[in-house]
């Protein structure tokens, strides 16, 4: 088979939801005063809008092969990443096989090191690799977990995060995720509150359901240790991102106070198998959540999770839809799968980038079958109704 090139790559932006899952409007629980690293602010206690969370909006890749085959991949990345795939990255991508996934990748990295390494730059990296695979995988004519290695189950489970575990509970997923909404700065009472919280939730989904709770880098080692010691009595599974990012330290000695049994969980903000490696080496969590479209994409969370399982470490990405699940169901050490709960009041399942893939699977009594996985690439289009604006057209 004569292998096609990459004729043109093309980046846009979106806004309303989509891979910026952040970007919705009011009276979402996804911006009901969660508890942020801004909580210490009490003008940004109450929205995560409000400080910003989604100014950056939805960046949409496309590449084109001299075959006429299109894939294309979506994340957070809005205009700072269309400007830097079509005025940067698009020259290591342009002209080179569809098979040049590996090489790629390296001189996007490489290329960008003095200002890149994390954050916005990788998240946009992490676009254009994705968007590689799903060509690739269409170029080749089938789905990207068989790319991979192929599927080593049947099917995938999902617990779901969001406001109403209770409700999750119903829906038939495996376990419940919930939002922290005080953090140390709303003192004792706050953490009253808090427990409260997860104290109520217990009680309406019974004993065996699992119950986790998501700090999004808002706490400080000692109140996540008392939190986590009180919230033992309530069965809570993980405590999730207790602590800001570069905290390697904190977040070891986390996983040593608390209670035996408990997990620690982190690494939705983290990157590239070098983040994740001070996490594994320090001992810093029990799962590690890399987002597939924040982390370097699909090729560096291969090599991430290589790393994870030599350490024992379970690998659970942080949501990213359809490119968390063709990988999760080819892993061993990804026994299970996150959902975001996209509808306003997380009393329903809606697509998780919803609204701009059509296509996009969603679990049914929380879970996917492989054999609805099996389109080639990643599986799903670009809703045509959603405006995409390109703003470097070259
Ligand atoms: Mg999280």
């Amino acid at each position: 088979m004569a292998m096609p090139t990459i004729k043109h790559i093309r980046a846009f932006t979106v806004r309303g939801g989509g891979a910026d899952y952040h970007d919705q409007g009011g009276g979402h629980w996804i911006d009901d005063h969660i508890a942020t690293p801004m909580s210490r602010y009490p003008e940004y206690r109450q929205s995560r809008q409000s400080f910003g969370i989604n100014v950056l909006g939805t960046l949409v890749v496309e590449v084109e092969a001299s075959d006429g085959t299109v894939g294309f991949a979506v994340t957070t990345g809005g205009e700072i990443g269309a400007y830097i795939v079509e005025k940067h990255l698009a020259r290591f991508v342009e002209g080179q096989l569809v098979t040049d996934i590996e090489k790629i990748w390296d001189q996007m990295y490489f290329s960008t090191l003095y200002y890149g390494r994390k954050g916005v730059v990788i998240n946009t990296i992490s676009g254009v690799d994705l968007a590689l695979w799903d060509l690739l995988a269409k170029v080749r004519g089938e789905p990207v977990h068989q790319l991979l290695g192929g599927a080593v189950r049947e099917e995938l489970q999902f617990y779901a995060t969001g406001a109403r575990p209770d409700l999750a509970k119903e829906m038939g997923f495996i376990g419940g995720k919930m939002p922290l909404h005080h953090g140390p700065a709303e003192g004792e009472a706050g953490l009253r509150k808090n427990l409260e919280m997860i104290a109520d939730m217990r009680n309406r989904v019974g004993d065996d359901f699992w119950l986790m709770l998501d700090c999004w880098m808002s706490l400080d080692v000692n109140y996540a240790t008392r939190l986590a010691t009180a919230a033992h009595a309530y069965g809570l599974k993980w405590i999730e991102e207790a602590l800001p990012p570069d905290d390697y330290w904190g977040y070891a000695e986390l996983k040593r106070n608390v209670p035996r049994g408990m997990l620690v969980t982190t690494g939705e903000h983290e990157a590239t198998r070098w983040g994740f490696r001070l996490l594994l080496e320090q001992q810093c969590a029990d799962i590690i959540q890399p987002d597939v479209g924040w982390c370097g994409g699909m090729t560096e969370l291969i090599k991430i999770s290589a790393l994870a399982d030599a350490h024992n470490v379970m690998v659970v990405p942080h949501g990213s839809s359809v490119y968390s699940y063709h990988f999760v169901i080819t892993r061993h050490n990804s026994p299970f799968a996150e959902f975001l709960m996209m509808a306003p009041k997380a009393d329903k399942v809606v697509p998780m980038f919803n609204p701009l893939l059509l296509d996009e699977p969603v679990p049914v009594n929380g879970r996917i079958k492989v054999s609805e996985l099996q389109a080639p690439g990643f599986g799903v289009r670009l809703n045509p109704e959603c405006k995409l604006n390109r703003p470097y057209e070259r």
